[in-house]
Formats: C-alpha cells, sequence, structure tokens
C-alpha cells in the first residue's frame, strides 16, 4: 500500500474532524488566543515540517532552512515577557510545543533548547545585562542557545556533577565534559553547569568559539536522527566573573529550570502520541485485510480507543498543569508527574500506532516510525521514567529512594 495523501503531510489534521473527535469539549479550555497559537504551529508543522522529515531522519540530518519559519511563529521565548519574546501563557506555549513535536520531535528539541532551556534560564537567573545580551537575539532565533548540565558520568545523578569552575581573578576557568547537550555544536551560548571553589552550583555562560571548548555531534541515534546532540569538552575554557548566573545559587535553581523544562515535555510527549494515533487510524480506514478496512476489526478498534482515551487523558493533565503555571502554583512534583504520565502514555500509543501500519509501520514515509523511536529519548530525558516517578514518590511517602 502506498501512503495516502495525509501519510504524505498533504492532510491538515483537526481536533473538531472524526480522526480526533473532541469528545470531551477539550477546546473549549482553550482561550481563542490560545487556539489561534495552536492553528498557526499546526500549519507551519502540516505544511513545512511533515513533508521533508522521512528525508532529514534518513539522512540524519537538520533541515536549517526551516529556522527562519520556524522564528516568524512568534513563539519563541515561550512564556518570557519581554525582550522580543512571546509572552504565551503557558496552556500556548504548551500547544506550540505540541503542534511542532506532532510535526517531528527534533523540530521540538531544537526549539526547544533555546526557547525553553536557554532563555527561560536567563529569564530566570540571569543578570539584566545577560538577559539583554541573549535573549532577543534568542527570541528571533538568530543566536542559539544550549543547556549543558549531563556528564557522561553523570546523568540521573546530575546533582553530583564533576565540572569544575575555579575563580582566578574576575575570571572564571571551567574544567570539565558534557554530554548530550541539545544544539551544543550551533548554539552560540552555552549554560553550563559546574561547580566552583566552594562546592556551589553556578551556571556559566560560555559562547561558541571560547578557546578550550570543544563540541562534537553525536551521531549513530536510532532516535531524534534529525536532532543535534553533543559531547562537550571543557579544558581550561576562561569566562569573565559577569557570565556567572546570579540568580543560580544551589541545585534547587536548576531544577526550577528543569520544571519548566518537563512540563514542555509532557505536551511534547502528547504531541507525538497525537501523531501516531491519528496516522494510525487514517492507515486504518484505508488497508484492508480478508476483504475488510483492518479499521473494522474489533482488535484494532480496541487500541485504537484505548489511544484516545489516553490522549484525552494527557491533554487534560497538559491544560491544567499550564493553568496551575499561569496561576503560580505550580509544583517541580506535578511537572515531574507530568512528564512522567505523559511519556509513559505516548510510548505505549507510538508501539500500538506502529503496529496498526503492519510492516509499513517501520519505514519513515509512514510518519509512526519517527515518533515511535523518539519517545525512547523522551522517556529517558528531564528525567527518567524512574527518576519522575521516585521524585512522585518522595511527595508521597516521604522518603526519598534516590539520595
Ligand atoms: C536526545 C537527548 C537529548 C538530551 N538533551 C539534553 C540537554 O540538552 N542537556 C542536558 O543536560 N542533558 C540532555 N540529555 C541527557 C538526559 O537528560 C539524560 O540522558 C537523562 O538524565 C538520563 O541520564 P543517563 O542517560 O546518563 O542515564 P542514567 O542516569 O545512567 O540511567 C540509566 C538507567 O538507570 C536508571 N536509574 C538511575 N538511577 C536510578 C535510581 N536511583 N533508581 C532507579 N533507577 C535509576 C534510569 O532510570 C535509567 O533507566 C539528553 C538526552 C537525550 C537522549
Amino acid at each position: 500500500m502506498e501512503p495516502s495523501g495525509w501519510l504524505q503531510g498533504e492532510y491538515v489534521s483537526d481536533v473538531h474532524s472524526t480522526l480526533y473527535p473532541d469528545l470531551f469539549g477539550l477546546d473549549g479550555l482553550l482561550t481563542g488566543k490560545e487556539r489561534e497559537v495552536r492553528e498557526r504551529v499546526r500549519a507551519f508543522s502540516d505544511a513545512e515540517v511533515i513533508p521533508i522529515m522521512a528525508d532529514c531522519w534518513e539522512r540524519g540530518e537538520f533541515p536549517f532552512q526551516l529556522v527562519p519559519k520556524l522564528a516568524a511563529l512568534g513563539i519563541c521565548g515561550d512564556t518570557t515577557k519581554g525582550y522580543g519574546c512571546a509572552g504565551l501563557s503557558p496552556v500556548g506555549a504548551g500547544l506550540a510545543a505540541m503542534e511542532l513535536a506532532r510535526g517531528d520531535g527534533s523540530i521540538y528539541t531544537f526549539f526547544g533548547a533555546t526557547s525553553g532551556f536557554a532563555i527561560n534560564t536567563i529569564a530566570n537567573l540571569g543578570s539584566e545585562g545577560q538577559k539583554e545580551k541573549w535573549i532577543p537575539g534568542m527570541a528571533r532565533l538568530e543566536k542559539l542557545g544550549a543547556f549543558a548540565l549531563t556528564e557522561p558520568e553523570h546523568g540521573s545523578d546530575a546533582v553530583m556533577l564533576e565540572t569544575k569552575a575555579r575563580r582566578e581573578g574576575d575570571e572564571y576557568v571551567i574544567e570539565g565534559e558534557k554530554r548530550w547537550i541539545g544544539n551544543g555544536t550551533v548554539a552560540d551560548v552555552i549554560i553550563v553547569w559546574a561547580r566552583d571553589e566552594n562546592d556551589e552550583l553556578g551556571g556559566f555562560l560560555v559562547e561558541q568559539g571560547t578557546p578550550g571548548l570543544t563540541t562534537s555531534e553525536i551521531t549513530g541515534k536510532a532516535s531524534k536522527r534529525p536532532g543535534i546532540q553533543a559531547d562537550i569538552t571543557l579544558g581550561g575554557v576562561r569566562v569573565p566573573e559577569k557570565n556567572r548566573l546570579p540568580g543560580a545559587k544551589s541545585f534547587k535553581d536548576t531544577t526550577k529550570a528543569l520544571a519548566v523544562v518537563r512540563c514542555g515535555v509532557a505536551w511534547e510527549s502528547l504531541g507525538h502520541a497525537l501523531a501516531a494515533y491519528e496516522a494510525a487510524l487514517a492507515y486504518a480506514r484505508e488497508r484492508k485485510q480478508f476483504g475488510r478496512p483492518i479499521a473494522s476489526f474489533q482488535l484494532v478498534q480496541d487500541k485504537l480507543a484505548k489511544m484516545l482515551a489516553d490522549i484525552t487523558a494527557m491533554f487534560l493533565l497538559c491544560i491544567q498543569l499550564g493553568r496551575h503555571a499561569e496561576a503560580g502554583k505550580m509544583t517541580d512534583v506535578a511537572a515531574s508527574l507530568a512528564k512522567m504520565n505523559n511519556a509513559r502514555m505516548a510510548r505505549r500509543i507510538c508501539l500500538d500506532a506502529r503496529d496498526i501500519v503492519g510492516g509499513n509501520g517501520i519505514l519513515y514515509e509512514y510518519h509512526v516510525a519517527r515518533h515511535w523511536a523518539d519517545m525512547e529519548a523522551v522517556y529517558t530525558y528531564e528525567g527518567t521514567d524512574s527518576i519522575n516517578s521516585l521524585i512522585v514518590g518522595r511527595e508521597i511517602t516521604g522518603h526519598s529512594a534516590f539520595s
């Protein structure tokens, strides 16, 4: 069976369509502005992203030609106000993340490294001078950012990171290694997390090209293939004292930045789940076996019905998380629960969708495989499933199982 028009990226989905019946009137929970942001980003993903991503995956190359159009969407900076940022509501920013991921996960991580990680961290923890220097250019995606926390020997236990920032006069000298850093090779500025001579954690703005900084792209990936993740070596990198983020005083400040990004990943998971569900349903309606569309078989319908139930639950959770964030009531634990729950559900949905699309389900041109493979990375980053589960477990039992 050849991919249908929809699978070629010609179909523009609609929450009111029969592909996604909005049984609970979730659209009514969104403001007009939020719906408009969703439609704008959806149109971009449908027209610009979906048609080219199979090829990008095959070649493992990021489509940089899309960056000006991505910038023109006016969503960069997420909820940050001023400095040329979008100043969206948390739900609006989430819907944008969802629609980018529905297009492709690497488009979302490329965008998220600058918008979610770098801008958000500098806006919340940076000095006025740092904000003015970096945020406006990043909000236009003319400058790119990265967030370097993970190290080769410290992922889940990032709190034990070993990178050092030693004070020498009015400079810091940074030594260490980082791994898996989104946009690490292309970012103009990398926020490097390191311990100072007093063993206190700090965030340091390191500009690309600084002597001693080496970045190399991680290749051979089975997930996020067009995305850019890097290994970074900091060999005596010197940055001025003013490049230290004044608001980052302990690991708690880092986890605040991570909580915001975890919300984005909950929405990202929803985007992957929606894409996989829609592709599986469209395929099931067209593909015939035993003389009938496979959509008419009870076992296929059962899978699709469960996907829809999970997507609806994920959506509700995301919307309420966003409303809590807007009211200043969102907790780190809620962000962990949402990330854990949505990544788990989306991973299962992508697995079932892959199954429904049969052998074609492993081909890039049928799209499900991209989302299925990306959910493996999503399941692991921004706190693995287990780590987020232990954060929730600590909250409900009063016992920490991991520190
Ligand atoms: C595509 C991608 C993009 C990324 N982008 C960034 C980025 O931009 N910046 C950045 O800093 N990092 C980034 N990361 C790193 C990511 O955050 C880490 O991969 C993640 O934190 C897990 O660390 P790890 O890979 O070292 O796995 P490990 O920590 O080694 O975990 C391996 C396994 O052990 C389990 N485990 C560990 N500790 C416990 C425990 N106490 N109890 C139970 N189980 C446990 C984990 O759940 C997991 O199943 C990215 C990763 C990927 C794959």
